[in-house]
């Protein structure tokens, strides 16, 4: 090969990019193609081996060849994301429109940190951003930007939170001076449930994981109201320093929602910074019959949203929206190459001053794409899809004698045991059901996610896949009952 045919822009270079697109696009198609099951089964040892040639030779093998060995290699033992029998993570099956747009925005490659790098794309993220606050019911002066994903974006939130609270109570200006000495007695609130990245964050922001307070949940998995007042005057009894409210909107195991009315409340009254983590829930604001669940998320001072779970496009893709836009100035920064101050008194955008990242993709023509294509009926519907077959799945499992279901789905995340004889211990159960998930990795018939629920090992099967249906459930189903019975025919683990 020769620069000529590696680059965009002379006739070999784009006949070469025409080529090796329609090669790479045939390859992922014949591979799901040929995928009889959602994943091969290879073991980390075996993948090892697959992939055992130098990385870097001395001389290369040319692009055809490349791109042959990296799909004969890679897609065969990738799980398949677009299999209904995929259910595991909140790892979506991505849409079309947002793999077209995935295409687009890498070859324009803009980047999002300065205007003269992104023009278009930097004035289409504002308006995606403002279509965001409308959807989430954000007063006039929200904003927002897009970002990796729920991590970066509670990480940003609770970053703006912490600095507002020092600059307000302490007239600290962190971003110039770092932590104030009062920092030690700084709390962040979240539900037992909430992601771990909260914790995560805190320890990011210099305050430390012991800086979070778990305020218990109730039946549903929902922050407890009169858990979190006692937990606010105990905080005050102590002197400790309570300075934001993140409030949950679909928790990773069962999918509930803290009630976001009530948390904002308590808010206001306290003067606490509050983020809605909507990462994984927030995609159901699209729809007529579930948006009811997030009422009052309108009242967050930011939410945190993931487009590469529920609105269905390639990862990654999230946006961090702003009750307030003006909050963005915590951490306000201007760096004479990219966005001299000149620039702001002439009105020219100006994101790098609102992300923790500088150069940064245009994953919002992602939504972009599928929004103009599909509008909010068409997202909504799929949505609805999904949280209905999951209300499907929990009949399924409630109904069979076997398996029993750990609690009714909030959205699509279905929660259960695999209990073959109802004399089982807990233990047993545990230790089978840990049994079937590791089988059912070690050869791939179903993916499905575990979790510890009350100490108890159960399955979880993340339903995101719209084109999915009851039966192939109930197929997973069978896979499980067939991986039991095996383990039991091959040495008894059911004890
Ligand atoms: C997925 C998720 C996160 C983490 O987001 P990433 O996109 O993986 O960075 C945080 N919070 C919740 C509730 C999530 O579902």
């Amino acid at each position: 090969m020769n620069g000529e045919d590696l680059f965009l822009g002379s006739e070999s270079g784009d006949a070469a990019y025409r080529e090796s697109m329609r090669r790479a696009t045939d390859a992922v198609l014949d591979s799901l193609a040929d995928g009889e099951q959602p994943y091969s089964g290879e073991s980390p040892a075996a993948l090892r081996d697959l992939f055992e040639e130098p990385v870097l030779p001395e001389e290369g093998a040319g692009l055809d060849a490349a791109i042959d060995e990296a799909a004969e290699r890679v897609l065969p033992h990738s799980v398949a994301t677009s299999d209904p029998r995929c259910a595991a993570h909140l790892q979506c099956p991505p849409m079309v429109p947002g793999l077209a747009a995935e295409a687009m925005l890498t070859a324009a490659n803009q980047s999002l940190d300065s205007f003269d790098q992104a023009p278009a794309a930097t004035v289409l993220e504002g308006r995606l951003v403002d279509a965001l606050c409308d959807l989430f019911d954000l007063p006039d002066g929200a904003d927002g930007v897009f970002t990796s994903g729920g991590t970066q974006s509670n990480f940003q939130a609770l970053l703006l939170a912490r600095d507002r609270y020092c600059g307000r109570r302490f007239d600290r200006d962190v971003q110039a001076e770092g932590l104030p000495p009062e920092a030690e007695s700084l709390r962040i609130l979240c539900s037992a449930e909430a992601h771990f990245t909260a914790a995560q964050a805190a320890h990011h922001l210099g305050l430390g994981e012991d800086a979070v307070v778990s305020v218990p949940t109730d039946e549903a998995y929902r922050m407890d109201v009169d858990a979190l007042d006692a937990t606010l005057e105990r905080l005050d009894a102590r002197e400790e320093r309570p300075f934001a409210l993140v409030g949950t909107a679909g928790t990773t195991d069962f999918g509930s929602v803290d009630p976001l009315s009530e948390l904002a409340e308590r808010a206001d009254a306290r003067d606490l910074w509050f983020h809605v983590d909507a990462a994984y829930g927030g995609a159901v604001a699209l729809s007529d019959e579930h948006a009811h669940l997030l009422d009052g998320v309108g009242r967050a001072d930011s939410v945190a949203v993931d487009f590469h779970k529920l609105f269905y496009q390639p990862v990654s893709c999230g946006a961090l929206l702003l009750g307030d836009g003006d909050d963005f100035g915590w951490m306000a920064r201007n760096a004479a190459y990219l966005n001299p101050e000149d620039h702001d008194e002439a009105g020219v955008p100006n994101l790098v001053a609102k992300s923790v990242q500088t150069t940064r993709r245009f994953d919002a023509l992602k939504p972009y794409v599928a929004f103009r294509a599909l509008g909010r009926e068409g997202m909504a519907a799929l949505v609805d899809e999904t949280l209905e077959l999951a209300d499907d799945a929990a009949s399924l499992v409630e109904s069979a004698d076997d398996f029993e279901l750990v609690r009714e789905p909030t959205l699509n995340a279905v929660v259960f045991r695999y209990r073959p004889r109802a004399e089982m211990s807990e233990e047993g159960v545990s230790r089978l059901n840990a049994a079937v998930r590791r089988r059912l990795l070690d050869d791939g018939r179903a993916v499905v996610a575990r979790t510890e629920v009350d100490d108890v090992t159960s399955l979880k099967f993340t339903l995101l896949n719209p084109t999915a249906t009851p039966d192939d459930v109930g197929a997973m189903l069978d896979v499980i009952r067939d991986c039991g019975d095996e383990l039991a025919a091959e040495r008894g683990v059911v004890a």
